[in-house]
C-alpha cells in the first residue's frame, strides 16, 4: 500500500447501534467504509455522519445470510471504494426463548445470521486481503457466548463466532491478516432495549440493574466496543492474533 492509498473497512449491521459507531469510528481512523445493513436506506445516517467529517463512505444493502448478495456486496465495495482489507462482522439479531418454546426457525436465523453471515463475509473478503498482504477481521462475539437463559440459539452463535475467529486467525496468518473477537456484555442499543421491552421492563429500569451487577456500575456504551474494534483493526495490532476481548466492564472468561 502506498503512504497515500487509503484501506477499506467493511463493517456489517452498521446502520445502527455498535455497528455505526464502529463504522464512524473507523472513518476517524482514516479509513473508507462501507456502511452495510440489510435496507440500504437505513444506512444513510451513519453514511452521512462520516462523510458530513471528510470521510469516504458507502451505503451498502445486503442480507449478511444470503451468499449471493454478500458476494455482489463485496464486490460493489471493491468497485466504489477500492479492495476492502478490513472486515467487521457485527450484524446480528435476537430471537430469545427458553429452549422448550423455542422454534428451529429461530434457531436457524440466529444462526445464519451471526455465523454464516460472518463466514461468507470473511469468505468473500480474504481474497482481497491475501492479495494485499494485510488484513484485520473482527468479529463481534458477547459475554452470552459463556452461556445464557433464554439465548440458546444465540449463546451458540456467539461461542461459535469464537472458535471461528480462532480458525481464520489459523488459517489466514500467513498473509498478514489477523482476526480477533470483541465480546461484549451489556451495551446500551436497540438490541438490548429491545429485550427490556421483552421482559415487560423499562430500559432506563433495566439498565440500572443490569450496570448493578457490572463492577465498573454503569452499562457499555456503542462507542466502548468501538474502541476496542479500532484497537483490532489498527495497523500495529499485527501480532495479535486469535484472542476473545470481552468489553463489560468487568472481567468474563
Ligand atoms: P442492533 O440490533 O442495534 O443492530 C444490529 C444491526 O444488524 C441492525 O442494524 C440490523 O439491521 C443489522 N442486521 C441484522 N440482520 C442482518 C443481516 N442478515 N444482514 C445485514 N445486517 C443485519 O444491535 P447492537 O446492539 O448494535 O449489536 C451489534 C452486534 O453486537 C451484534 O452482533 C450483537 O449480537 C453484538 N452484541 C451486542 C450486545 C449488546 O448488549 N447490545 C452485547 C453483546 C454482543
Amino acid at each position: 500500500m502506498s503512504t497515500t492509498e487509503q484501506r477499506v473497512a467493511v463493517v456489517t449491521g452498521a446502520a445502527r447501534g455498535i455497528g455505526a459507531a464502529t463504522a464512524v469510528r473507523l472513518a476517524r481512523e482514516g479509513r473508507a467504509v462501507a456502511v452495510l445493513d440489510l435496507d440500504e436506506s437505513a444506512c444513510k445516517d451513519t453514511v452521512e455522519q462520516i462523510t458530513a467529517a471528510g470521510g469516504r463512505a458507502v451505503a451498502i444493502g445486503a442480507d449478511v445470510s444470503d451468499e449471493a448478495q454478500v458476494e455482489a456486496a463485496v464486490a460493489r465495495v471493491e468497485r466504489e471504494l477500492g479492495a476492502p482489507t478490513i472486515l467487521v462482522n457485527n450484524a446480528g439479531v435476537l430471537r430469545d426463548n427458553l429452549l422448550f418454546k423455542m422454534s428451529a426457525n429461530d434457531w436457524d436465523t440466529v444462526l445464519n445470521v451471526h455465523l454464516r453471515g460472518a463466514f461468507l463475509m470473511a469468505r468473500a473478503v480474504q481474497k482481497h486481503m491475501v492479495d494485499a498482504g494485510f488484513g484485520r477481521i473482527v468479529n463481534l462475539s458477547s459475554s452470552s457466548a459463556l452461556g445464557n437463559r433464554g439465548q440458546i440459539n444465540y449463546s451458540a452463535a456467539k461461542a461459535g463466532m469464537q472458535g471461528l475467529t480462532k480458525t481464520l486467525a489459523i488459517e489466514l496468518g500467513k498473509f498478514g491478516v489477523t482476526a480477533n473477537a470483541v465480546a461484549p456484555g451489556f451495551i446500551a442499543t436497540d438490541m438490548t432495549a429491545a429485550t427490556a421491552e421483552r421482559v415487560g421492563m423499562g430500559f432506563e429500569d433495566f439498565q440500572k440493574a443490569a450496570a448493578s451487577q457490572i463492577p465498573v456500575q454503569r452499562v457499555g456504551t456503542p462507542a466502548d466496543v468501538a474502541n476496542a474494534i479500532a484497537f483490532f483493526t489498527g495497523e500495529a495490532a499485527g501480532f495479535v492474533s486469535g484472542q476473545v476481548m470481552y468489553v463489560a466492564g468487568g472481567p468474563l472468561n
